[in-house]
């Protein structure tokens, strides 16, 4: 009985560092998602660095702030 409630014990405690461990690369991932924005025209992401600022809106180039 101790034995079967001390593997629990452990296996709870390895499932937790897994988790533990996952979580700061997920952060990363979403900091490189956070620097892409959608175009309010078409959809496309683009680079927060590449996109036109029109009224307060995304858009991914010139084409698309043009024929919104
Ligand atoms: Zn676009």
């Amino acid at each position: 009985m101790l034995l079967k409630i001390l593997l629990v014990i452990a296996v709870a405690v390895i499932i937790y560092f897994v988790f533990f461990k996952k979580k700061p690369l997920k952060n990363s991932d979403k900091s490189d998602v956070s620097d892409m924005v959608e175009c309010s025209k078409c959809g496309v992401y683009t680079q927060i660095e590449d996109a036109i600022i029109s009224s307060n809106k995304y858009y991914c180039s010139k084409e698309c702030v043009e024929k919104r």
